[in-house]
């Protein structure tokens, strides 16, 4: 199995009801390294870019106004497997319909709310990496 790096975000919905930490206790749990790790609150239009593939989406306006609506924690976390053990960890999209003892189905309120964001793949996880740390943060 390769070593991947995946990214991560604590959502705005989190990081204001004070659970950073606890989301951050699932991820030392689930023994992630976190390579890289930064606090920010993004613009509307860094939100939208960041999501630029759900831009036909229904949902895309509220998600963005989500996203920008206050600070999140955003990481390069990196394990074996890490694109797909991340969102193992995360749970399903719909915090209804995410397995037990998961980060969405533990705090998330909403399919919108969900609390916590992750790469779905390879090409996703080095577009979303880049589109917050620069390869000398990465070391
Ligand atoms: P993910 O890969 O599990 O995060 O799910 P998606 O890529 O399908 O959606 C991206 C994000 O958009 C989700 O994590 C949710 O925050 C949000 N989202 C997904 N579906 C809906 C929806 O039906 N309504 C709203 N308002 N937000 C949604």
């Amino acid at each position: 199995m390769a070593i991947e790096k995946t990214l991560a975000i604590i959502k705005p919905d989190a990081v204001g009801r004070g659970l950073a930490g606890d989301i951050l206790k699932h991820i030392h749990e689930a023994k992630f390294k976190i390579v890289a790790v930064k606090s920010l609150r993004l613009t509307k239009s860094e939100a939208e870019g960041f999501y630029a593939v759900h831009r036909e989406r229904p949902f895309f306006k509220d998600l963005t106004e989500f996203m920008s609506s206050g600070k999140v924690v955003v990481m390069a976390l990196e394990a074996e497997n890490a694109i797909a053990r991340w969102r193992e960890t995360m749970g399903a999209t719909d915090p209804a319909k995410a397995a037990p003892g998961t980060i969405r189905k533990t705090y998330g309120t909403s399919i919108q709310n969900n609390c916590t964001h992750g790469s779905d793949a390879p090409d996703t996880a080095r577009f979303e990496i880049s589109y917050f740390f620069s390869g000398m943060e990465l070391i």
